[in-house]
């Protein structure tokens, strides 16, 4: 059993701050004060200057059995056991501190289902902050129950729910662990991440040629209309069970006098191939410029990666870490792809071998967001398990 009451209390102190993204300073605070009451360093990054927030991202290491420092040796777990944590391959835990809008002012409270909720007027914040409670939770109970454990490393990152800010530009050559896991999606705890989309954004911009379209339409080239040719080429919505394409906004033209002298396209794609990702973009680049081309008129395009994809496999020593952590908290694992992006996206760029795990949040980014209290206290016992791992 965990510390049931200090869970409500660390949950309902942080979902009451606010939290909005790249405003973080409250809650990094609290989670601040919470590490160094337990004697651990936390060190914060100038993540808050270089994306225009008031937050960096905070790292906080937690050294072998530091759970144990404070015991008299008569009290301490056998030699052997703590040497064998001491040479364990340190493991991260990544949360992030941002909560969507409407975040402001939040009313959070236990109900008698022994649910958490906002008033509704708010959303309830347990995206991400269920999962930052839980690693604070962690520490408390590995204190408590003087568990030898390997060394840890907790990064709590800013303005993640705005494209990954926060994260994009943390040096993640500065963590030691090869193997993390990120606390950060929905649904009971049970759920683990395997796969997820790389996302490309593109922005064209045709160029055709103005002219009254009155007096001489055929001297012109609409570019709206060499817009809609190039988008009608285009495959888009499912491509193949991992890949999807969509057409965010058109806007262009002005009066209904003249010939459109200019049109501008949004798009995205996401794929778990990065190959087929590749393809799809070079895919709809190509219909635009073709489309342009035989109207005479030009395309400018530029395309951004906004993350990229990762795979896990499942007999990897980190899919098999979750696997046998679920068995030993009575739960059955689940390993899914999903179709969004998350901090993982960057951290497995960077060499990270990880997986996103399921926080108990339901319904998130919405008023109705909510979080039960049994499913966080089996997330504090499900991330005890991982640490307890015996690889
Ligand atoms: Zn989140």
């Amino acid at each position: 059993m965990i510390d049931e009451q200090r869970l409500i209390e660390l949950f309902l102190h942080l979902a009451s701050l606010d939290a909005p993204s790249l405003e973080e300073r409250a809650v990094a605070d609290a989670v601040k004060a919470e590490l160094t009451s337990l004697g651990l360093d936390v060190a914060e990054d100038d993540a808050a200057s270089r994306i225009g927030g008031t937050t960096g991202n905070l790292l906080c290491r937690v050294p072998a059995n530091w759970a144990l420092q404070d015991l008299p040796d008569a009290g301490k777990p056998s030699g052997q056991e703590v040497a064998f944590r001491q040479d364990q391959a340190a493991l991260l835990f990544s949360t992030h501190l941002d909560t969507v809008q409407p975040c402001r002012g939040k009313h959070v409270f236990l109900g008698d289902d022994r649910i958490f909720r906002s008033d509704g007027t708010t959303i309830l914040g347990a995206d991400d902050l269920a999962g930052v409670s839980a690693v604070l939770a962690l520490l408390h109970e590995l204190r408590d129950r003087k568990m030898p454990h390997r060394p840890l490393e907790l990064l709590f990152s800013v303005a993640e729910e705005v494209h990954l800010q926060g994260i994009s530009v943390f040096d993640t050559h500065v963590l030691k662990a090869r193997e993390g896991y990120v606390l950060d999606t929905s649904g009971a705890p049970g759920i683990g991440v395997i796969a997820a989309p790389g996302h490309v954004h593109l922005h064209f911009e045709v160029h055709g040629r103005p002219a009254h379209a009155g007096i001489a339409p055929e001297t012109g080239i609409s570019a709206i209309a060499v817009a809609a040719q190039g988008i009608a080429r285009m495959q888009l919505g499912r491509i193949d069970p991992e890949t999807t394409a969509n057409i965010g906004r058109i806007e262009g033209g002005g009066e209904t006098n003249i010939v459109a002298a200019s049109c501008k396209v949004t798009a995205e794609c996401r794929s778990l191939d990065p190959q087929r990702l590749t393809a799809q973009v070079q895919h709809m680049v190509d219909c635009m410029e073709l489309a342009a081309a035989g109207a005479g008129a030009s395309v400018t395009v530029q395309t951004h990666a906004s993350y990229h994809p990762y795979r896990v496999d499942p007999d990897q020593p980190v899919a098999r870490r979750f696997q046998v952590a679920c068995i030993a908290i009575g739960k059955s694992a689940r390993l899914i792809a999903t179709g969004g992006g998350s901090d993982l996206n960057v951290l497995s760029r960077a060499g990270l071998s990880g997986m996103v795990l399921s926080c108990g949040m339901q319904q998130v980014h919405s008023n109705a967001e909510n979080l039960a209290l049994d499913d966080l206290s089996d997330l504090v016992l499900l991330l005890q398990a991982l640490v307890d791992a015996p690889f």
